[in-house]
């Protein structure tokens, strides 16, 4: 008797206790994104909260030791894609790798053409073991509209730069390649992060011009902390309250110079730096970002996300091709369903040809011939061609 006395005292407790009669909304799922320590070049790794799995860059080649044990601790089954901002060997050098070893859904890189060897022998592989292969090209259908990757619980991923053939590459500029590196805005709740490659000024000059949103609560700083990029009005629009440096310590460019890391202290924003600190932890519960070091005593960093809109912000000003609005529309499906495109997926077939493709296809890019037929939907390709074995629609 006393015994279930006690049992029902301790039931009214338990059922006083503050919280329970009135239960608050569950928090977010966790975003996370590692800024791997890859000594000179980039990697990094976005795990949504539904597992999704992007991985921008995969640093030099002699990361790939240390980075192919980490994504598989990290990674279950293959990446759902892999971005290659650029084709430079600090980005591009540890794929290889891990593509054979951990594997990948689907590749994006920037499409533009830059011969080395070690590109050509990533295309290679990309050719055998990915699915998808694709190009951050627009819709022909709307060109204005941003592409976006969407990762599950409204994260997204909208891919900012470059856009050909809508806006043709930079050129002539301190590097073409790097000028031209994808940049990317992921985004979830109010907090979002901005990854830029090696972008130069000019590409955050010609970004500028556009109508978007660029802030940014964590900004992975443009081309290793480089003293001409990251320029006084990006960080100004951007107004980024982390910044994230990837280099290598004692690395033989000076990375990242005194006058890029002026500039991040004049926005106010807090510097992590991987040759320091090692790898970076930053995780998004959709209204902060925390931010953990790996190396050294620093405490986590907690910041407040400010992102109040989508990526754009207005009408898109009027183009060549007639411009309408720059709205961002959410992919037509989710990944790893052939969805990183536009929504209103279309389908193309060259004269000449029995074959249809997927509009992001890389053989379009490739062919000789302009002449093509586009079709609205994949019924009506099967109608009168079969699927392109390379890009499977
Ligand atoms: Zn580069
Ligand atoms: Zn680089």
């Amino acid at each position: 008797m006393a015994f279930a006395r006690l049992l029902l005292v301790l039931f009214a407790l338990l059922a006083a206790l503050p919280g329970r009669a009135a239960p608050q909304a569950p928090p977010l799922k966790p975003l996370t994104v590692y800024f791997f320590d890859v000594g000179q070049g980039d990697a990094a790794l976005i795990v949504s909260p539904t597992g999704k799995t992007v991985l921008i860059d995969g640093g030099p080649p002699e990361a790939d030791e240390a980075l192919v044990p980490r994504l598989r601790q990290l990674v279950q089954g293959p990446i759902d894609l892999v971005i290659m901002t650029h084709p430079h060997l600090d980005h591009l050098g540890g794929l290889v790798k891990i593509i054979q070893a951990v594997g990948a859904r689907r590749f994006m890189d920037p499409g533009f053409n830059h011969p080395s060897e070690s590109y050509r022998k990533l295309l290679d592989v990309v050719g055998q073991k990915v699915g998808q292969v694709m190009t951050p090209t627009p819709n022909p259908g709307s060109p204005e509209t941003l592409l976006t990757v969407g990762l599950g619980e409204g994260v997204t991923l909208t891919i900012l730069w470059p856009r050909t053939p809508r806006d043709a590459f930079l050129d002539d500029t301190r590097s073409d390649v790097n000028a031209n590196s994808i940049v990317a805005k992921l985004t979830y709740g109010k907090t979002s992060f901005l990854f830029t490659g090696d972008a130069e000024p000019e590409t955050e000059a010609f970004l500028l011009t556009r109508p978007i949103d660029f802030t940014s609560t964590v900004l992975k700083v443009a081309h290793h902390g480089g003293k001409h990029s990251s320029t006084a009005p990006f960080l100004a629009a951007v107004k980024p309250q982390a910044a994230v440096i990837s280099c290598g310590s004692g690395n033989d460019y000076g990375h990242p110079t005194p006058e890029a890391l002026q500039r991040l202290g004049d926005v106010g924003a807090r510097v992590f730096r991987t040759d320091l600190q090692g790898e970076v932890l930053a995780v998004s519960n959709g209204t902060t970002v925390t931010l953990t070091p790996k190396k050294g005593r620093s405490a986590p960093v907690v910041v407040t996300g400010r992102t109040t809109s989508p990526v754009a912000k207005g009408p898109m000003p009027s183009g060549a091709s007639g411009a309408t609005r720059g709205k961002v529309v959410q992919a037509s499906g989710k990944l790893p369903a052939a969805s990183a495109r536009a929504s209103g997926a279309r389908y193309v077939g060259l004269k000449g040809s029995e074959v249809f493709h997927s509009e992001d296809c890389r053989a379009l890019e490739r062919a000789k011939t302009q002449e093509r037929t586009v079709y609205k939907d994949r019924a009506s390709a099967m109608r009168e061609r079969r699927p392109a074995k390379d890009c499977d629609p």
